[in-house]
């Protein structure tokens, strides 16, 4: 279903999970684990219809660090099963309504190492384990992401593809353009590619700007479909990735992003540019929310559900339209910040030509 989903059209993904649920309240910074999945499930499936009533097409298991080599941490290795087959669930209960496509999620394991070949069958064992799991629960197709090693990578794509369901393998890309492992991008997609990814791309760590420049490199190399989930934190090209992003003198990550947050506009604009570069499966990793999403959704043309309530900022009563506007304050109106020609809903309008 995904593959005649990507043929037909540009799919949406969705946002930042785990991170939204953090903020929410219902996961730990730090662990960084999902066991709200079966703790608190009612809060993982309102997200997640927030995602798919802002526009997401696929929605992702929250299955992310549902692994044994993270679930020890929290001493909670005995619920394995559990958190893979019910996050499996509440995204089909959730699919179902929205017509959505669930996919089934594994990430880096903290496992591989490429010097110790012995790693390799703890690897592939974890991903195996995991995917038993989900799989029996409804999953279209399996996202492996997230992955800065291409032998681990390797591992989680023919894990997949044991199950005979299509495989997306995103790989996260920090300070170089190659692979932990030292592979150069180019080499390491086309790899995956002949080892029977359906679509391969990077996810997490960049933002838009750090990141499509690369996945406009993986577009020129592969010709399967090509996927893009950045961060929607501010980076800049001497940090170009959200974990080293510094305010008031230290490191931000990960409990004080919230100043480094992209605007609407600007997830809206990178949606835009992905589409024009060729890329099929455009979505949002680490700090990608709802109202992120709707706005790439419309960005790409589109009315979503909760398009229903989108801005209609000249209804507002500070900032207006002259029939609307009550404020008395002259110095906050829309017109004393803009001037009326680019006052923002004014703007927006006649882009739209109306
Ligand atoms: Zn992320």
């Amino acid at each position: 279903m995904i593959l005649n989903l990507l043929k037909k059209d540009i799919v949406l993904g969705d946002g930042g999970t785990i991170f939204e649920m953090e903020r929410r309240g219902y996961v730990s910074a730090g662990p960084f684990t999902p066991e709200v999945s079966i703790e608190h499930p009612e809060a993982l499936k309102q997200l997640q219809t927030d995602f798919a009533r802002a526009g997401a097409q696929v929605l992702q298991a929250l299955t992310y660090y549902a692994h044994e080599e993270k679930l020890k941490d929290i001493g909670k290795k005995g619920v394995l099963a559990e958190i893979n087959s019910v996050a499996v669930r509440i995204a089909n209960e959730v699919a179902k309504q929205y017509g959505c496509v669930v996919a089934g999620n594994l990430a880096n394991t903290w496992v591989y190492d490429p010097a110790d070949l012995s790693s390799r069958k703890e690897t592939r064992r974890q991903f195996d384990q995991q995917i038993m799991y989900q799989l029996p629960h409804g999953v279209d197709f399996f996202i492996a992401e997230t992955i800065e090693y291409l032998g681990e990578a390797k591992i989680a794509l023919e894990a997949i593809k044991a199950t005979g369901k299509p495989a997306m393998i995103t790989l996260g890309f920090k300070y170089q353009d190659r692979t932990l492992d030292g592979v150069l991008l180019e080499e390491a997609f086309r790899e995956l590619e002949e080892f029977g990814a359906d679509i391969v791309g990077t996810n997490c760590f960049r933002d838009p700007k750090r990141m499509l420049p690369l996945a406009a490199r993986v577009r020129q190399t592969v010709s399967c479909f090509v996927a893009a989930q950045p961060v929607a934190y501010r980076c800049s090209e001497e940090r170009p990735y959200f974990q080293i992003q510094q305010f008031h003198g230290h490191i931000a990550f990960p409990l004080e992003l919230d100043p480094f947050v992209l605007t609407r506009f600007e997830m809206a604009d990178y949606a835009l540019k992905a589409k024009q570069m060729g890329i099929n499966y455009i979505g949002g990793c680490c700090g990608t929310a709802p109202h992120h999403l709707r706005a790439m959704a419309e960005a790409l043309g589109r009315t979503v559900p909760n398009s229903k309530y989108s801005p209609r900022l000249e209804l507002h009563t500070i900032i207006g339209d002259k029939h609307h506007r009550k404020e008395r304050d002259e110095r906050i109106l829309c017109e004393q910040r803009y001037n009326p020609a680019v006052c923002h809903f004014l703007l927006k309008k006649s882009q739209k030509g109306q």
